[in-house]
């Protein structure tokens, strides 16, 4: 299937060596993306002219300039929310539907220097907002480990690009578990770095406090070559911090020796399938087997952490999304008769029900009133969460947890019923947690359902990512 079947680095070897060349490894992601895309809807759009010329380019540099670059020659999928100078930056609403970016994300530029080549735009919900990728003004994303089902989300494109063997990696965004929910869906690895760790300069904006880029792959050891070339400090973005991550081949021995992996029952209560509950006890006994230590610890106030997540995000999204007004970007209705119908019509035509419904959500949270009463409620709750991790990182190193509930479902199981899938989706419990608390969490393909992937979540304290690649990769050799 996948033609990427090696770790990252091996490919940039043969290159660099010149066993292959730039263009050629850039024109079969093309090819098997021009081929095969139809079946899945991975893609939004595609840069053939940018991506192979961007990869002619590569190959004619110097020898010790091709030495230094760490993704030489390596084709990425960037979720299409991540803005690219080539080509549009939909967010997969009609509301941006042709909105070319003039510049590139801060993570594109720190690609491009590494010698990436990005190859397209992968498929999302609606400005991020969902968890299956059907919510897109492109249609929905379907899984390639079985096409009646979704891909998860919002990342989904990501992900299902990355299963299909389109590409040996991505970008994704993960607002409240959107790289992490996917990955797991498809079986691919990704990470939800720690807040700060990476630039946002040039991810179009759902919830500011809860967004991060992170890397998505095949190969746990693909996720720290990528974390280590788009963390670097960018001034543009107030909260990205001077620490840049270092990988090291040291993290990837297998070896989980006096690991203290901390268990929550919390993520363990009602609402979880068999086949996940018992799929993460047995990888748990494995991991006992290699010598990793299990602790018992308590994060009470996670069962909160849902309702939190969604008003403070709908919040955010309502400020930031007032952006899109028919004037300044994108979309704008036509036919009206003033000032006011414009704005309106723009809205009202240009973005779809989900974000329609969080915008109003969200309005109505930060009006006079509502305010105390669930927007300061709710960052109260962050801060108990925030407390709840710090008391647990005190007796273990990381935490596990399972991703979803169960395996992916089918397209158009949920889709029909919005708020049914707000009060069963509680992927959001194990995942949103990690994002108001900031801190970093991996998810690694371990175990099927039904022939459908699993994933296993990780978590640690802030700027601990080494500890979630060195436990994902035992987990990527008890997988395989
Ligand atoms: N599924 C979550 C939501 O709908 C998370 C989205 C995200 O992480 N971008 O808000």
């Amino acid at each position: 299937m996948a033609f990427f079947d090696r770790p990252i680095s091996e490919v940039v070897k043969c290159i660099q060596n010149g066993e292959d060349s730039c263009h050629n490894v850039a024109a079969r992601a093309v090819t098997l993306i021009e081929e095969q895309d139809k079946e899945f809807n991975s893609f939004i759009s595609v840069n053939k002219e940018a991506a192979l010329k961007a990869a002619a380019d590569l190959d004619k540099l110097q020898a010790s300039l091709k030495k230094e670059m760490p993704l030489y020659g390596v084709p990425v999928a960037v979720k299409d929310n991540i803005c690219v100078s080539e080509g549009a930056t939909t967010c997969a609403s009609k509301m941006l539907e042709k909105f070319e970016p003039p510049y590139d994300a801060a993570v594109i530029e720190m690609l491009k220097k590494a010698g990436a080549v990005i190859v397209g735009k992968t498929n999302l919900d609606e400005f991020a907002m969902g968890s299956s990728t059907e919510r897109s003004h492109f249609g929905p994303t379907r899984n390639p480990a079985n096409p009646n089902k979704v891909s998860g989300g919002s990342s989904g494109g990501s992900a299902a690009a990355l299963r299909a063997g389109f590409v040996p990696a991505a970008l994704g965004s993960d607002t409240g578990g959107s790289i992490r929910q996917p990955s797991a869906h498809c079986g691919v690895a990704g990470l939800k770095p720690t807040y700060g760790r990476v630039s946002r300069y040039g991810l179009v904006a759902l919830a500011s406090s809860l967004d991060h880029v992170g890397p998505m792959a095949n190969d746990v050891r693909d996720i720290g070559l990528l974390l280590s070339v788009i963390s670097q400090p960018d001034k543009r973005d107030e909260t990205c911090a001077n620490i840049s991550f270092v990988d090291n081949a040291d993290y990837y021995s297998g070896d989980v020796k006096g690991l203290r992996i901390g268990i929550a029952p919390e993520y363990f209560e009602s609402g979880l399938s068999s086949q996940v509950r018992d799929n993460i006890e047995t990888l748990i006994g494995r991991l006992k087997e290699l010598g990793a230590r299990v602790i018992d610890i308590s994060l009470p106030n996670v069962k909160h952490a849902s309702a939190a997540y969604y008003v403070i995000c709908a919040a955010e999204a309502s400020s930031n999304l007032a952006r899109y007004d028919g004037v300044k970007f994108g979309f704008r209705a036509q036919g009206v008769k003033s000032l006011g119908d414009m704005y309106e019509e723009t809205r009202g035509q240009g973005f779809g029900y989900e974000v329609k419904a969080r915008i109003l959500f969200g309005t109505h949270i930060l009006s006079s009133g509502n305010y105390d009463t669930y927007y300061l409620k709710a960052c109260r709750i962050r801060t108990l969460v925030n407390q709840d991790f710090k008391n647990a990182f005190n007796s273990c190193d990381l935490i596990i947890s399972p991703i979803a509930p169960a395996a992916a479902f089918d397209i158009g199981e949920k889709l029909d019923k919005p708020v049914e899938a707000y009060l069963t989706d509680t992927c959001k419990r194990f995942t949103v947690s990690a994002n108001l608390a900031g801190i970093p969490a991996i998810s690694v393909p371990y175990g099927t359902c039904d022939g459908l992937p699993l994933g296993i979540q990780f978590m640690a304290p802030q700027w601990r990512e080494e500890t979630l690649l060195r436990v994902g990769y035992a987990v990527q050799v008890l997988s395989s």
